[in-house]
């Protein structure tokens, strides 16, 4: 699980040499990474292109559908209500967050969308804390 974070990590930090806040994602189905993605809001002047959402795309077409069983997303920042949504949306089954944003978080800090219970899946979410790392750290502050 750590060589997935890491990979997230790399994304994060493509992100970063474009100019664009640090986040990377990566999803993870059977062992394999099938998307993955960075911050390209800047960049591609769409509100929408967070690593999140860039991620799930990519794995949309790579698996044929818009529904994404069995897959795991790892993401360096805690994804925003957009983003809890889209994971949701997509039906990923495990969600594992490197480090908490407890300013626009929607998976534990200002929301939990990942474990409403109201909607209709429900996502399993682990929290890793990866607080030492640069990237992050330059983010955060
Ligand atoms: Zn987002």
């Amino acid at each position: 699980m750590k060589k997935y974070m890491e990979e997230a990590l790399k994304e994060a930090k493509k992100a970063a040499a474009m100019g664009e806040i640090p986040i990377g994602a990566v999803i993870v189905k059977d062992g394999e990474i099938i998307g993955r993605g960075h911050n390209e809001t800047e960049t591609g002047c769409d509100p929408t292109a967070h690593a999140e959402i860039v991620a799930i795309r990519q794995a949309a077409k790579r698996l044929g559908g818009w529904k994404l069983p069995g897959c795991s997303m790892y993401v360096t920042i805690e994804p925003c209500s957009m983003c809890a949504g889209a994971i949701v949306w997509s039906r990923i089954e495990k969600l594992y967050i490197g480090s908490m944003d407890p300013k626009a978080g929607a998976c534990g800090s200002v929301f939990n969308i990942p474990r409403e219970k109201k909607l209709n899946h429900f996502v399993k979410t682990f929290y890793y804390y990866v607080y030492n790392l640069n990237l992050i750290l330059q983010f955060r502050i």
